[in-house]
């Protein structure tokens, strides 16, 4: 007596493992550099802007207008 071939396919070749996938790879987008620009008069860190490590060594300086001072004052970078 022949078996019916109704059997459950799945149960015959199911030899698909568990897919490993890394999760670390959206890590490698690294930040880039954020400088700080901080007002010399109030201290306050009123701006953000990204420096290129290779081109700028040294310390950013830009004038800015300050909203605590009311005006246009240096900001320096500041770690
Ligand atoms: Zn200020």
């Amino acid at each position: 007596m022949p078996a019916p071939s109704s059997g459950p396919l799945w149960s015959a070749g199911a030899t698909g493992g568990l897919i490993h996938s890394k999760r670390t790879e959206g890590f490698d987008t690294m930040p880039r550099d954020l400088a700080i620009l901080a007002c010399t008069e109030c201290k306050r860190r009123n701006y953000t802007t990204t420096r290129n490590k290779r081109t700028m060594t040294e310390r950013i300086e830009k004038v800015k207008y300050c909203p605590f001072d009311r005006k246009r004052t240096v900001h320096k970078e500041v770690k």
